[in-house]
């Protein structure tokens, strides 16, 4: 198929900004470690992208129709696996930039999965509890052809949790006939999911601090953080931090946040929040935006929220000495190209969030195992994971002396690469 005519290749149309960044630094990697080139257009483009529409009775009586979306980029390793998100800025590219990146994460800390994304173009904060429940039922069933245990694993994202799984796990497991726990992750203990998920992400990105700050002679304690968003990676970040006594100077959230130099007491503020659905009028803080929060004086910047929130307007103005990348995609290349000359450190996504696809995994293995682990056993074997990724993206640093990006990626693709050349094209 011509280039042109192929919807799926990178250079076909004008892609999104998101998509066109994903390549950037696949681009860059891919040229600077010498990889056999013969694999990279095969690399560069999602091996499927299934687009559906979903037609959902609403709770009014009408029938809306929602567009969702799975890209899977590539198996070379094993299963696909990655999130599935809600909210209105899902789109086609956004999905395949995302599935790309989770297959240098999933490489990147060892997993056996290939990498994958979805997600529907949904506000789920305008949806009722009903109408999202038959929004995912339906939205299962129409990829049900190309999910299951040992083909694609969705798993939670931004929009998405707990309960959300649970309905596409018994969605599948109805359509199969039997319980299949292994179709998804992220699912609630009370149904097959793991002790720990809920804030594994928010502990690996803890874990990868600590790691960080290690090499350099500091500690959590007393480290002044901000972080912006404060859903399941940005909240549990936050708590796992202040138990190890770093300042939370600043949290934020879509539409509001807040700044106290003292240090924010996390746990009053993740009540107020579930109460009050904002963090407005916080008692004894002052109000900051999100933009505020970035360029905020403090020593660690973690972005939790979504893709593109640091770009070349912003990054000049960053004052932090290292940010951790909690978020997919936070960092434009432009961004990234002014933080480095600044001498700011980032610490990637594919590094840094990987905690939650890695205990994915442990609860995959443990459905399918029918066998479940206790929390310590969880914490754990994060803890190994993630530090064992850690030590071989600084060693990958020290050696081709480079940033932890192109270290990270130079790993992850080398381990992708590998995989296609030892199995080589079917048929
Ligand atoms: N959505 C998460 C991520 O971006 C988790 C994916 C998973 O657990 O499969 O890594």
């Amino acid at each position: 198929m011509d280039n042109k005519t192929n919807l799926l290749h990178p250079r076909a149309e004008q892609h999104s900004k998101f998509w066109q960044n994903a390549h950037a630094y696949f681009d860059t990697v891919y040229t600077t470690a010498n990889l056999d080139p013969i694999w990279r257009p095969y690399l560069a483009s999602p091996k499927r992208v299934l687009a559906v529409s979903c037609p959902i009775k609403m709770d009014d009586g009408r029938i809306q129709v929602f567009t969702g979306y799975r890209a899977q980029h590539n198996n070379a390793r094993g299963p696909f696996k990655g999130g599935i998100r809600y909210d209105v800025s899902v789109d086609r590219d956004e999905v395949m930039a995302l599935a790309m990146l989770q297959t240098w994460k999933n490489a990147l800390v060892d997993l056996p999965f290939g990498g994958a994304k979805g997600g529907i173009v949904c506000d789920p904060k305008k949806l009722s509890m009903g109408e999202k429940e038959r929004l995912t039922r339906r939205f299962t069933s129409e990829i049900m052809p190309i999910i299951g245990p040992n083909q694609d694993i969705p798993a939670p994202d931004a929009g998405t949790d707990g309960q959300i799984m649970a309905w596409i796990l018994d969605t599948y497991s109805m359509m199969v006939g039997y319980q299949a726990l292994g179709v998804v992750t992220g699912k609630p203990v009370s149904v097959g999911g793991s002790v720990g998920r809920e804030e594994a992400t928010g502990r690996g990105v803890m874990n990868i601090l600590r790691k960080f700050l290690a090499t350099q002679n500091k500690q959590i304690e007393g480290t002044r953080v901000a972080i912006q968003g404060f859903g399941n990676v940005g909240s549990h970040t936050a708590r796992l931090l202040a138990g190890r006594g770093a300042i939370i100077v600043a949290i934020t959230e879509r539409s509001s946040g807040i700044f106290d130099e003292s240090g924010i007491d996390i746990e009053a503020a993740t009540k107020y929040y579930r109460e009050n659905g904002t963090l407005a009028d916080f008692p004894g803080a002052d109000a900051i935006t999100n933009e505020e929060l970035l360029t905020c004086d403090c020593d660690v910047l973690i972005p939790a929220a979504m893709e593109n929130t640091i770009d070349a307007a912003i990054a000049p103005h960053i004052q932090a000495h290292v940010v951790v990348e909690a978020a997919n995609g936070p960092t434009t290349p432009e961004a990234d190209a002014i933080l480095r000359e600044e001498g700011i450190t980032v610490l990637p996504d594919i590094l840094a969030n990987a905690g939650g696809v890695t205990v994915s995994y442990f609860e995959w293995v443990q459905g399918l195992d029918n066998y479940f682990w206790d929390l310590k056993q969880v914490q754990d074997e994060l803890q190994k994971v993630m530090e064992k990724a850690f030590d071989a993206v600084n060693a990958k640093a020290d050696e081709a002396d480079c940033d932890y990006r192109t270290a990270a990626y130079m790993i992850a693709i080398s381990r992708v690469t590998e995989a296609c050349k030892i199995k080589g094209l079917f048929p």
